[in-house]
């Protein structure tokens, strides 16, 4: 008998394999990332009835090789699917690019239990109808912060003081901002306003069920939103794909 692992899971991508295979990608509890075959998911949906759905949270069992190979999964029972988030549009996207934001930030097999509860926790507010732009910002600076890229959003880089003036200067290689009165005239690169700032800092500082809480202009959320994309991209050292998404939506809604 192959060894069975189990464990609540979220599925947060999928692929075909093969001629009549799926491989999942799930992020658990109990080992972070873990992938596994879907033996016949292709050809019968019913033999896993929807659990395999981007984004849905199951118990997972699943059957290790006993050498090398890949896992196999055992069965899945559904423990919560988010139907709402589902039928909006923009929620779908949102959580698609949370999923493949965690995908790309994380290794197999490495878990951590508070990622897993923030990403059980974003799926529940789009679900509940919470602002999904808002809440995947929120989502994007925490995430960042596990991934051990937290900014210094407390005091600038070179001067050490707390910022001051309307505007600072944020240096997304060095993960932190040059206040106006140490920045050299002339330079124009992610000009962020004091405004941003604090909401990322007061974000970033958490707890978690405050953040519904947090009022932020419109434009506050486009320049927060903007820097923890410009973030998680130079980090990550590319583009993730949902961002194409991402950025149609931006263009429907502007229309
Ligand atoms: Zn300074």
């Amino acid at each position: 008998m192959p060894e069975i692992f189990k464990s609540p899971a979220f599925v947060i991508s999928g692929q075909d394999l093969g001629e009549s295979d799926r491989l999942i990608t799930f992020y658990s509890m109990a080992r972070g990332k873990v992938r596994g075959i879907a033996k016949g998911a292709k050809r019968s949906r019913r033999r896993f009835v929807n659990a395999l759905e981007p984004f849905t949270m199951l118990n997972l069992s699943l059957a290790l090789p006993r050498t090398t190979g890949l896992n196999r999964i055992d069965s899945t029972e559904i423990l919560d699917n988010f139907p709402l988030l589902r039928h909006k549009v923009e929620c779908y996207i949102m959580a698609s690019l949370c999923c493949e934001l965690v995908n790309l930030w994380t290794k197999e097999n490495d878990p951590q239990e508070d990622l897993f509860k923030l990403l059980r926790w974003y799926l529940n507010s789009l679900n509940d109808g919470f602002h999904p732009r808002k809440t995947t910002l929120f989502f994007k600076t925490l995430l960042l912060a596990l991934a051990g890229y937290a900014p210094d959003f407390d005091q600038c880089l070179l001067c050490k003081k707390p910022p001051m003036g309307d505007h600072v200067i944020f240096k997304l290689h060095a993960g932190g901002f040059i206040c106006s009165e140490c920045r050299k005239s002339g330079e124009k690169t992610h000009k962020i306003s004091l405004g941003t700032l604090k909401s990322l800092r007061h974000i970033q500082n958490g707890p978690l069920d405050n953040f519904h809480r947090l009022t932020m202009t419109d434009a506050v959320l486009e320049e927060a939103w903007s820097l923890m994309k410009s973030l998680h991209c130079h980090h990550l050292e590319r583009v993730p794909a949902s961002y194409v998404a991402v950025n149609g939506l931006k263009l429907e809604i502007g229309k």
